[in-house]
């Protein structure tokens, strides 16, 4: 099968380059065009890039050169679909820009991720939601379209709640995270902030995964997404980890259920991405450890290649009525694996034919 050419929009950054790393070997895509900042159009991806990831930068992305993200500027030459791990202070304009020009654009950012007309997608929890871009194009008049992938903390939260609402109703969440230094991109939060410490405060981002996990577990009826219908909240914390947000997470539900009744459905939890062998679809899209004190991001955080949610400590809370602790990885299945594994959902559903 010849592969289909994609570009990267901010793939000079902690995101983008992990899209650059996931890409390599892909089976059905091939990066073809790369772009960033002013300051790194014009460079050879070589040249432009602070890599920071331990795997080498792919020998075919070296040579490339990178591009400003303008979608007019170098038109017939940028591939249809285009990933965006962009700035949140530019992607915004940018993305609609590239959507207007016929691009589709699988985007990271924030920015549209709660345009009522764009899907925000896990394919595992809300495939359905995808079919708002036709709503999208008509109403925007676009030959292009925006699909999003959440924020990297809410993706574990919701990857874990999915099969719950789904068996028995959710009525309140709360959770606490730990979230990873590179969630904050590069160079990301100063060293003297965070060495010994723990910061309770990632601005936006409580509200963030909170909006998000009520959209993405939400009902898709006559071209709309009505958000679920339960509470959550969410403390955010930035702590001294390099990759990996932990989650505490207690919860109460709508119908009677026993502990082992929620890890059953953890445990066999499979859903369109599985069923369709999507190439970065892990097998088990959830992982249950049994150990007291797992998951831990030390050990627990690239089973199944980084795209799994781990969940350990399942227990009884005397709050609300359950409490377990999940781990997912922040830039593969947090940004970019997430950004692919929509994309080949997009494919299997004849979008980027
Ligand atoms: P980052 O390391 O700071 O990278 C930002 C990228 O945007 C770089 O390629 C940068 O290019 C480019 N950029 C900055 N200003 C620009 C401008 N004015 N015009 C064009 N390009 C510009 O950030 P990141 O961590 O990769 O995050 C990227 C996006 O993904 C953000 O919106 C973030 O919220 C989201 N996200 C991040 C994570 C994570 O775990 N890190 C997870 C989920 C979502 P230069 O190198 O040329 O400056």
């Amino acid at each position: 099968m010849k592969k289909l050419e994609v570009g990267i929009l901010g793939a000079t950054g902690m995101v983008g380059q992990r899209f650059v790393s996931l890409l390599e070997h892909h089976p059905w895509f091939e990066v073809a065009w790369l772009a960033a900042s002013e300051k790194s159009a014009g460079k050879t991806y070589a040249e432009a890039c602070n890599w920071r990831l331990r795997d080498p930068m792919p020998k075919s992305a070296r040579e490339l050169q990178v591009h400003e993200c303008k979608a007019g500027e170098h038109a017939g030459k940028i591939p249809q679909l285009v990933f965006s791990s962009l700035d949140s202070k530019v992607a915004g304009e940018v993305e609609k820009e590239f959507a207007r020009a016929g691009h589709v654009v699988v985007s990271n950012s924030s920015n549209h991720r709660m345009d009522a007309d764009v899907p925000l997608l896990i394919p595992e929890v809300n495939p359905e939601h995808l079919a708002l871009v036709r709503g999208q194009r008509k109403e925007r008049g676009w030959k292009g379209m925006i699909v999003t992938n959440p924020n990297c903390t809410t993706v574990g939260l919701a990857m874990s709640l999915a099969p719950l609402e789904k068996a028995f109703g959710l009525e309140k969440v709360l959770m606490t995270s730990m979230q990873a230094v590179s969630g904050a991109g590069y160079p990301g939060v100063p060293t003297l902030d965070i060495m010994g410490n723990v910061i309770p405060y990632i601005g936006g981002e409580e509200e963030k995964v909170e909006r998000e996990t009520q959209k993405l577990l939400g009902k898709f009826a006559d071209g709309r997404v009505t958000p679920g219908d339960f509470a959550v909240s969410a403390h955010c914390n930035r702590v001294l980890v390099e990759d990996g947000h932990t989650e505490s997470i207690s919860v109460s539900l709508r119908s009677k259920a026993k502990l082992e009744d929620l890890i059953e459905v953890w445990r066999t939890f499979r859903s369109v991405p599985q069923e369709r062998e999507l190439p970065s679809a892990p097998k088990h899209p959830i992982v249950v450890r049994e150990e007291r004190d797992r998951p831990q991001p030390k050990f627990d955080l690239n089973v199944e290649h980084g795209m799994a949610t781990v969940i350990g400590r399942a227990r009884p809370c005397p709050v609300l009525q359950f409490k377990y602790t999940a781990l997912s990885h922040n830039t593969i299945r947090g940004a970019a694996g997430a950004a692919l594994l929509n994309a080949e959902l997009m494919k299997s559903e004849g979008y980027l034919d």
